[in-house]
């Protein structure tokens, strides 16, 4: 880093783009990561997160597009003169320096003055004290992942990309280190960049997440806001299992629009409705559909859809039903086990119904299903 103080701010992409000969990567990419949260890059494999980070790290020069962190301009800046570190899903640790040395290298190379105190603190952060004399391959994947932490943290950066930091680990590893993610973050106040394909870790960790597709930013936006309002089939899909009704939108009329799905009229307020005329989407989550045996046991005002149960999957806190609609058409329903209602058995006439503020319309090719 060119100094010890740089300035932050938020940071900025501006119309970034990188094309490797003729795949585009990233295609104009432009979002704001306000300064001090934690931000996530959400996407697929292949759709450009990895080589948004190296932008912004300075490992990948832009065909096109900035990077600014505050009024700074940094992009014609090398990786080093960046006030920002990266962690990678490898380490990328010095296997033949102690965690001590590990941690130490960038301060002793930039000539900082006590470094044992900063190393210290910052291992104790990572809750590493007592390893300093260990080899990295010495630790277990969750220990060297806290070195790797330590080590780009304690070069105090402005912003900390990490790319699939929790990739190698297990499981319950993966959430420990979730939590401990979350607790540095908030802690430091540093701005995160966190890039994952696991929907579930972003939501987890992130105060706003950008899905990317195809080099793109389809959404982005507070974890609840991109879950319960989608902007497309592909968000609604790629945030959690959706059910995805092909219907025809007749327009607004007052506060709801009026959607026929398969001859069944159903109605949707306005504002959850992303398109309201011609070929939609009508999405309802497996946990927002109610099964009820008969219309009585179906709240006024609900939307109901008749179906037939087809397989019942108990999952301990709750019972996955999938549901065969009249026209042939699959629904998926989650009812949580709280103890209050009976399982349905396969076979069992149902009508699937909702709140109708539960659903969203979104618009729909016409020629999809
Ligand atoms: P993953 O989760 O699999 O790492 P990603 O979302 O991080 O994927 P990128 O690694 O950014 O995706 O790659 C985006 C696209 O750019 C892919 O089609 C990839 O094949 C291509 N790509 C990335 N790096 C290069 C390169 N150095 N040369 C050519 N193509 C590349």
């Amino acid at each position: 880093m060119p100094d010890d103080d740089p300035p932050g701010g938020d940071l900025h992409l501006v119309d970034l783009s990188k094309r490797f000969g003729r795949v585009t990567a990233v295609d104009s990419v432009s979002l704001t990561v306000p300064q001090g949260s934690y931000f996530a890059l959400l996407g697929a494999s292949g759709c450009g997160k990895t080589t948004t980070l190296r932008m912004v790290a300075g490992l990948e020069r832009p065909t096109g597009g900035r990077v600014l962190l505050g009024d700074r301009d940094l992009t014609g800046l090398r990786p080093y003169r960046r006030p920002v570190n990266t962690v990678f899903q490898s380490y990328a640790l010095f296997p033949h320096l102690d965690v001590f040395d590990n941690v130490a290298f960038g301060l002793r190379r930039r000539g900082v003055r006590e470094v044992p105190e900063q190393v210290r603190r910052m291992l104790a952060l990572v809750q590493l004290d007592g390893y300093e004399r260990r080899r990295p391959g010495q630790l277990s994947g969750g220990q060297q992942q806290r070195v790797a932490l330590a080590r780009a943290l304690v070069n105090r950066p402005r912003v900390l990309l990490l790319d699939e930091p929790l990739a190698a680990l297990d499981l319950t590893l993966r959430r420990q280190m979730q939590g401990e993610l979350k607790r540095l973050q908030t802690d430091l106040g540093t701005t995160f960049v966190h890039v994952t394909h696991d929907q579930e870790e972003a939501m987890t960790l992130a105060d706003t997440v950008a899905v990317l597709h195809a080099g793109r930013v389809e959404q982005l936006g507070a974890p609840a806001d991109l879950y319960d309002h989608p902007a497309s089939a592909f968000v609604a899909t790629f945030l959690g299992q959706c059910n995805l009704l092909a219907a025809e939108a007749a327009g607004t009329a007052g506060d709801e629009v009026a959607v026929t799905a398969y001859g069944l009229r159903l109605a949707v307020p306005a504002d959850r409705a992303r398109a309201d005329r011609g070929a939609v989407h009508l999405g309802v989550r497996p946990e927002k559909l109610r099964l009820a045996g008969t219309a009585d046991e179906v709240p006024a005002g609900h939307q109901q859809i008749p179906a037939v149960v087809t397989d019942v999957t108990y999952l301990g806190s709750g019972t996955r039903y999938l549901l065969r609609t009249g026209w042939g058409g699959e629904l998926s329903a989650y009812t949580v086990n709280d103890g209050t209602g009976a399982r349905l058995p396969v076979g069992a006439a149902v009508l699937a119904h909702w709140v109708p503020r539960h659903a969203f319309l979104l618009p729909r090719d016409p020629v999809e299903r």
